[in-house]
């Protein structure tokens, strides 16, 4: 692990990366990381102000010809390499990842290896990125020409919740579409994003061509956001924050993966041990932090009581611990803004009629006060918080229905659309809750938590802008330019 320094006892001091080289921030200030697991501190990072990203802003402008010239061999060869320096350190990078976020040791070498398709999947669509080329409609001897341009410089800002995925989603893939690119890391987790940077380094990518910033998203992200030279914004984090930054970017292209407010309609004719243990899979794995969680469960009345018995008695069993034992199915919620409104959702709905079946409280003596019990509520109403507001911690809401109308018009009304889900053994059901739910992604028998490298992921109307995933990030982070070529005696405009 290059540039870190481990030193026994001590936390660790991590450093940003402009032009390739390590750096503080210019004003000296730094901020600690404290592990949600043990409460100690994990990592010191500098505090970067609003000239360390205008700094970066200039060097990734400066070197962004550098990138697009480059041929697309020597870009795939770069991303290639990325993907080889992450391999080599899954497992050190996985432990660290777990300290910060406090995810199960397993879900974090999952989510490190993850970062590696990731990757190699937009190499490989980068090495056949072909575009429309056709003679002209209303011409004789002209043909049009279609080219992958890069927008210029991209700047990527991620979330905490899964610090290896997700940047691993923009960061190198505007590079491979020609951008120069800075990042900004959450700041709960950016021990994954300097080991990102640390492959980075050593793939040998050119000084520039990717620069990291860390700081508060209020200054050295709106300064990213607001300047002028940048010339795009790759965004996944909460939907207030990508408002925020629809209305200072201007005319910037912008890509927001925003949240979600995830349903999983459950029909009477479903497959009953499939359904509890995707419902179990999708509101519990990584403590429930995805945007792609089971937020909201729809039961059909026929089935409600056996799915909420079985449900019950699958959650008592899974055990909370640290993320680095074994037999730890579920870690500690990352801060205290969340868990805290975890309990307020929770303490929402049981004032508004709904009661705890399992969990429902912090577990004590654990090494913090953030490990709190997997949950399950039942006689949940589309009053509560939990139909309304992302609560992204680790709770099943339980909402039962009796038509598919009824499930699907609480589904939709939120107005959020990224992933949703239906359980049934009726194709005309399925498809006809694929039609009418109004979302990026319908999962049918599969949980709401699902994806794979290659399909289009994004958000229908509160849960973003854009598409990314396969070749569609590299449409993301290009222009399609016209080149119209007359290649005759045309007789205009001679
Ligand atoms: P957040 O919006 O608070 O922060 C995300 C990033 O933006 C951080 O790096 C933060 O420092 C920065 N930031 C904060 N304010 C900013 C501003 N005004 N301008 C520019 N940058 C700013 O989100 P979070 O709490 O870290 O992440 C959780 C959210 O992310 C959830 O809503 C979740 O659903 C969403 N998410 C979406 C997807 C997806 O694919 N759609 C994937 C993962 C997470």
């Amino acid at each position: 692990m290059a540039k870190s320094t481990r030193k026994a006892g001590a936390a660790r001091r991590f450093k940003m990366y402009i032009e390739g080289k390590w750096v503080e921030s210019e004003r000296g200030e730094t901020f600690d990381v404290v592990s949600p697991a043990s409460g100690e501190v994990i990592g010191t990072f500098p505090k970067g102000t609003r000239e360390d990203a205008n700094r970066a802003v200039e060097v990734a402008v400066a070197a962004q010809e550098t990138i697009a010239r480059m041929p697309i061999a020597e870009r795939a060869r770069l991303g290639v390499r990325i993907t080889e320096e992450i391999r080599r350190y899954v497992k050190e990078y996985a432990v660290d990842c777990s300290l910060e976020h406090g995810k199960p040791l397993r879900e974090s070498i999952i989510e490190v290896e993850d970062a590696i398709p990731n990757i190699l999947w937009q190499v490989e669509d980068l090495k056949r990125w072909d575009s429309p080329t056709q003679e002209a409609y209303s011409k004789p001897d002209v043909i049009y020409m279609t080219l992958h341009e890069p927008l210029g410089t991209v700047a990527t800002i991620t979330p905490w919740n899964f610090p290896w995925v997700l940047p691993s989603e923009f960061v190198v893939q505007a590079m491979l579409a020609g951008n120069s690119v800075i990042y900004k890391p959450a700041s709960n987790t950016p021990l994954s994003a300097a080991h990102l940077m640390e492959c980075i380094d050593r793939a040998g990518v050119p000084p520039g061509v990717i620069n990291m910033v860390t700081g508060p998203g209020g200054e050295v992200g709106t300064t990213l956001v607001e300047h002028p030279l940048v010339d795009a914004i790759g965004f996944t984090g909460e939907t207030t924050t990508g408002i925020d930054i629809a209305k200072r970017a201007g005319l910037k292209k912008l890509t927001l993966e925003l949240g979600g407010l995830g349903p999983l309609i459950i029909m009477d004719d479903a497959k009953l041990d499939a359904a509890v243990e995707d419902i179990a899979f999708g509101c519990f794995t990584n403590t429930g932090h995805c945007c792609v969680a089971n937020e909201r469960i729809f039961v059909h009345e026929e089935i409600h009581d056996r799915v909420v018995k079985s449900l019950v008695e699958r959650t008592k069993k899974m055990k909370v611990g640290f993320p680095l034992d074994n037999d730890t199915d579920m870690g500690p919620v990352n801060n205290r803004p969340t868990l805290e409104k975890v309990e307020e959702h929770v303490a929402d709905a049981v004032r508004k009629g709904a009661t705890v079946v399992a969990g429902g409280k912090r577990v004590s003596g654990m090494p913090t006060d953030l490990y709190y019990y997997p949950t399950v509520i039942d006689d949940c109403a589309p009053d509560m918080l939990f139909n309304t507001v992302e609560t992204f911690g680790p709770t099943a809401p339980i909402f039962e229905f009796s038509k598919l109308d009824e499930a699907i018009e609480m589904a939709n009304a939120p107005r959020y659309g990224l992933s949703m889900a239906i359980h049934t053994a009726n194709l005309r059901v399925a498809f006809e809750a694929a039609k009418r739910l109004k979302s990026g992604q319908i999962c049918i028998n599969e949980p709401v938590y699902s994806w794979d490298y290659f399909n289009p992921w994004g958000g229908f109307r509160n849960s973003g802008l854009g598409r990314i995933a396969g070749r569609w990030t590299l449409d993301a982070f290009s222009e399609l330019k016209t080149v119209m070529f007359n290649v005759g005696r045309s007789p205009w405009p001679r």
